[in-house]
């Protein structure tokens, strides 16, 4: 049976599970800023360990997210939102540091519990595999990563966090600790409703082929790193 959770409720305070079994009422529509509806829940072993899965479809986008959980997580347990990226998850691209950094989470989750939540739809901050690669064309002939997203006419950062707040709320989770160096994921997340009682850095990834890219991340972008770049 589904069950639907959104991210925040007019006051800010979280109403998950306000609405279940597809009984989304008008009211809970109208006041939704994003929501979720969780689908199926499955064991999967990992080399990182073993880890609950949870599906959730996106009513906005229509994408499907997914929660990798860990033990029985409780409010002030670690916490990551993970952005999609092929080219880094998958064929280990050394452009970004987002394959070490989901290794990492993953890793850091099965030692201490907690949950990886995996947001589908984030390619390239927000613009897609095919943008991503028209902004890496740039990059070639020397703009950075943010303005060879500007010059494409799209955004630096179009990343929304919406959802991740209201898996939040769905596995009943109001108060985490936050893996990123990320501080606008800090930022949307506390806006929907999610207390973030400590950033715990994430120092995964760091690589001389990618040492440009965390540099405008860091001087750019606002992205806090713990190590020298
Ligand atoms: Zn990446």
């Amino acid at each position: 049976m589904a069950e639907t959770c959104f991210s925040t409720s007019p006051s800010g305070a979280p109403i998950a599970a306000l609405s279940k079994g597809g009984d989304s009422t008008s009211t809970v529509r109208t006041i939704a800023i994003s929501g979720v509806t969780f689908e199926v829940e499955t064991t999967v072993p990992t080399k990182h360990g073993t880890f609950q899965f949870r599906a959730y479809r996106d009513l906005v986008t229509g994408s499907e997210h997914l929660a990798v959980v860990s033990g029985t997580p409780t409010d002030g347990c670690l916490v990551r939102v993970h952005s999609e990226c092929l080219t880094g998850e998958v064929f280990e691209s050394q452009k970004c540091e987002c394959g070490p950094q989901l290794d990492s989470a993953l890793n850091t989750i099965n030692q201490y519990g907690g949950v990886v939540i995996y947001m589908r739809g984030h390619e390239g901050r927000g613009i897609g595999l095919i943008n991503k690669l028209r902004a890496y064309r740039l990059q070639e002939a020397g703009l950075d990563t943010l303005d060879a997203n500007l010059a494409l006419g799209l955004p630096a950062d179009g990343r929304d966090y919406s959802a991740a707040a209201a898996i939040l709320h769905n596995l009943r989770l109001h108060a985490v600790r936050l893996l990123t160096n990320n501080p606008d994921k800090v930022d949307q997340l506390t806006g929907h409703g999610i207390t973030v009682l400590e950033r715990v850095p994430l120092t995964a990834g760091a690589h001389p082929a990618n040492s440009a890219y965390l540099r405008t991340k860091r001087d750019r972008m606002g992205h806090l790193f713990q190590h020298a770049l």
